[in-house]
């Protein structure tokens, strides 16, 4: 059988086009591969007969030359996305069983495109972690091995089974949530792209809420282009999301072309954090050369409150998640554990149904907004948002993009992952400002680490400025011309 997972969107689209070969063998190669991966744990849903029947629907219109821009395509989706009359458990064993009655807009937006779901993705608990370990149903393994080392890796999180999924072949593209990174990171570890739109650009109707305020839905792809088509046709209004951004979607497709010369490069030395390895900085400078011999210009800029980005991200994600996990106290949604009152329901439903991280989260988010310390934590860290957010649009006055790190180290072999939540924390420190402020923000694979394993260099734009953002990261995944290591 022909492998197809190999062949890039590009190819795919011209091969149906020219009838070379239906939807519906592609399909099937994508779901042997997701056999053949199965020990990676990326799926916690396989939906081969939908996908089966979805290819066919494709090719029926690829037959009568009606195709959508994305029929035939192979997408994996995060088990945080509502997807209808499918299980979505957020991977939670508070969702065990849970079937949405409706569809999240992003997923209706690409089945409507012609998308095929292959099935939905394995995440950290609710979305909180940076390794997908904090996940219901076990951990993700990143695909990239070492040569002559048996040791594991983790794929980052919490979009860890949908950077996986894409970095193994098992899915072509898959959707993925950042709310203080969960896009970008695990896109870094994995050697993918993933990127963070500006807040607001997708809905996040149907999305399971982690911090409301934060949560932004985005594609994780092999490539800059294949993210902005899927941006592209995920973008948009939606009257069932109040903080969906009312305004037309940018051709990000076609503006991908539009020179690079003249663009503005900001270099943040705070970014400089503590423990950053040595290769990364080494990757950060090369970026940077690349930039210039496309034509962008290079300069200094200064964001001084870089390094209260992540004390506010756990005071405002925590207090955010704790409200919105409120609503999973037995009786609307998935688990129930009896108790002889009402109470000692919630109680007992809670206790079993939540994992150690989220309980954490909740407890610290529940402590931030109590009556005694709402003023010395939440509203302070409401105030250090406002203080980043002026900082970058300060900076943004001078500036087109700023480029950085996605984050502080390569992946971490199991066993070897930080131990106390805080170091677990430090993940997130160069990925949460742009979700403090909102920013869109992409992270494309730019080299390897000493010992071998994948880094992203991230681009972070001005709001609305996702357009410039990919533009930038085109050009680094260009000069960088990254060479997926050996994996699985
Ligand atoms: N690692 C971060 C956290 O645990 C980011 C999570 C996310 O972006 N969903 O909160």
């Amino acid at each position: 059988m022909t492998d197809f997972t190999t062949l890039s969107l590009t190819d795919l689209k011209n091969g149906y086009e020219k009838k070379d070969f239906t939807c519906r063998e592609v399909v099937t190669s994508y779901l042997a591969r997701m056999e053949a991966t199965k020990a990676l744990n990326a799926y916690v849903l396989e939906t081969p007969d939908i996908a089966l029947a979805a290819a066919d629907r494709s090719d029926a219109r690829i037959q009568k030359q009606e195709a959508l821009s994305l029929d035939g395509i192979p997408v994996a989706v995060k088990d945080l996305f509502c997807t209808k009359d499918v299980p979505t458990t957020a991977c939670s064993k508070m969702l065990e069983g849970y079937k949405p009655k409706y569809e999240s807009t992003v997923t209706q937006k690409l089945w409507d495109a012609g998308a095929v779901m292959l099935g939905k993705t394995n995440m950290d608990e609710f979305a909180m972690g940076s390794t997908n370990m904090t996940s219901a149903f076990g951990p993700v393994i990143n695909p990239v091995t070492l040569p002559g080392d048996a040791r594991r890796f983790v794929p980052g999180g919490s979009s860890g089974g949908s950077a996986a999924a894409v970095a193994a072949r098992a899915a072509l593209m898959a959707t993925g949530s950042d709310t203080g990174g969960s896009i970008r990171q695990p896109a870094a570890f994995c050697g993918i792209v993933g990127m963070k739109p500006t807040y607001g650009l997708c809905s996040r109707y149907g999305m399971v809420a982690f911090a409301s305020s934060l949560d932004q839905a985005g594609p994780l792809t092999r490539t800059v282009a294949d993210a902005a088509l899927m941006l592209q046709i995920t973008a948009g209004h939606d009257p069932k999301d109040a903080t969906s951004l009312n305004r037309p979607v940018p051709d990000f497709v076609g503006e991908l072309s539009a020179p690079l010369k003249g663009l503005r490069v900001g270099i943040p030395h705070e970014y400089q954090v503590e423990g950053l390895g040595a290769d990364i900085v080494a990757l950060w400078e090369k970026g940077r050369a690349w930039l210039v011999e496309q034509g962008a210009t290079c300069v200094e800029v200064s964001l001084p409150h870089t390094k209260y980005a992540l004390p506010a991200y756990y005071v405002l994600a925590p207090a955010e998640a704790s409200s919105n996990l409120a609503r999973y106290d037995g009786v609307r949604y998935g688990l129930r554990v009896e108790g002889a009152t009402l109470d000692e329901m919630y109680e007992n439903t809670r206790a079993e149904g939540f994992g150690d991280e989220v309980t954490r989260r909740v407890l610290m988010g529940t402590y931030v907004l109590s009556a005694g310390f709402y003023d010395a934590y939440y509203r302070k860290a409401q105030r250090v948002r406002r203080v980043i957010s002026d900082e970058f649009r300060g900076v943004f006055e001078n500036v087109d993009v700023i480029l950085a790190p996605t984050t502080p180290t390569p992946s971490f072999a199991f066993g070897e992952e930080p131990k106390d939540p805080i170091s677990m924390y430090m993940n997130d420190v160069l990925t949460v400002p742009a979700n403090i402020a909102g920013l869109p923000a992409i992270s494309v694979p730019a080299g390897l680490s000493k010992e071998g394993l994948p880094l992203g260099l991230q681009i972070i734009g001005p709001a609305f400025g996702d357009s410039v953002v990919l533009r930038a990261g085109l050009a680094v995944e260009r000069a960088a011309n990254f060479v997926f290591p050996q994996g699985e």
